[in-house]
């Protein structure tokens, strides 16, 4: 134990204590409205190079930079297109990271030795505070250990980060509960490499917009990733995930048979009442987004081995649900 980890609730006077720590180059965990991100100073390469190490996160895994200001957009970028710029005035502060190619400002660590970087302007109050009272940039993934489902309360924060950060700002649940769209331009097309709350049919209304097969697939053998995250195993609790392609009163009798007959078995319903091994996961995409990763730390915690998750709808942020739940369920898809 590196640190003892204090949590503190998000307050002018923590928000400055936050900004005191990033400025010498330490690590805070800070609310967003997507999910809690495990923030550094972005231009600070040592800084960054403490978050791969508290994640445990390949370093060929770039980082979103995030910022408060147009500003200090311009300084981390050679150019924004045109489209970069309507999507930013209509969509930041927000769930939404474009990539752009990068300045020399950048250090290569925060992009994963690519020659582009990821940027975002959150809304979360929280967050902005503490980027201005910074004064630089924070490049945050999300606050949990490497490969388990992201944080969305201070609390699970604590649970991986304990003793590996001195502070934790505690903003309450997240809107969101799903990281940010992930897109990047190809001529005149938005490519989305990460589906999030700002969502394809919402894209579409500003250009032609396409979904990266990778969103929906895993990565054929020795296929390169657009999105170096996309190749890696993630948001898996420790018990096994399956999704179950049946809804209602399929799905129900498929997972009581299942519950009935062998041991710690959990099943994730959308809109189902919480009985018997049931557990309720929502009926909107937009409930589901948020309470997915905290449904699935849940099971972890109940001591479920299998964990079977009726399939959620693809449309709207539904897309973003199901493309974390194939990861968290490595692809593995009940045909009931
Ligand atoms: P996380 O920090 O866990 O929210 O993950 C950030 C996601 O953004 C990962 O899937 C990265 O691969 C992706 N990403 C970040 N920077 C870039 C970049 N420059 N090009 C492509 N994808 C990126
Ligand atoms: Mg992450």
């Amino acid at each position: 134990m590196k640190y003892k980890t204090r949590l503190l609730p998000y307050d002018n006077k923590s928000a400055l204590e936050a900004a005191e720590y990033l400025k010498y180059g330490e690590l805070v965990a800070i609310p967003t409205e997507t999910v809690y991100g495990l923030a550094a100073n972005a231009l600070n390469e040592n800084a960054v190079r403490n978050i791969f190490t508290a994640k445990g996160r390949p370093q060929d895994n770039p980082l979103i930079v995030h910022i408060s200001s147009m500003k200090m957009l311009q300084s981390l970028v050679k150019e924004i297109p045109e489209t970069a710029k309507r999507l930013a005035e209509r969509f930041w502060g927000g769930p939404l990271t474009m990539i752009f190619p990068k300045s020399d400002a950048v250090p290569s660590v925060t992009s994963g030795g690519l020659d582009t970087v990821a940027v975002r302007m959150p809304s979360n109050k929280a967050a902005c505070e503490i980027i201005k009272k910074c004064g630089f940039p924070l490049a945050a993934p999300s606050a949990n250990l490497s490969g388990k489902p992201s944080p969305t309360t201070a609390k699970r924060v604590f649970e991986d980060m304990n003793g590996r950060i001195p502070l934790i700002i505690d903003g309450g649940e997240c809107d969101v509960g799903v990281e940010s769209t992930v897109i990047c331009f190809r001529e005149n097309r938005i490519h989305i490499l990460r589906p999030g709350a700002v969502t394809v049919e919402m894209l579409s209304e500003f250009a032609e917009t396409e979904v990266d097969s990778a969103v929906l697939n895993g990565l054929k053998k020795g296929e390169k990733a657009l999105s170096p995250g996309m190749k890696y195993k993630h948001y898996s609790p420790k018990a096994e995930v399956y999704i179950i392609n049946a809804h209602g009163e399929n799905f129900r009798k498929y997972c009581t048979h299942r519950i009935s007959t062998e041991r710690s078995v959990l099943a994730l319903g959308a809109g189902i009442r919480e009985e018997g091994g049931f557990l309720d996961y929502g009926k909107s995409p937009e409930i589901q987004a948020k309470r997915l990763f905290e449904m699935l730390r849940r099971a972890d915690e109940l001591g479920a081995k299998t964990v079977l998750v009726e399939i959620p709808e693809r449309t709207g942020v539904g897309l973003a649900v199901y493309n974390r739940l194939l990861r968290a369920a490595a692809f593995r898809i009940i045909e009931v």
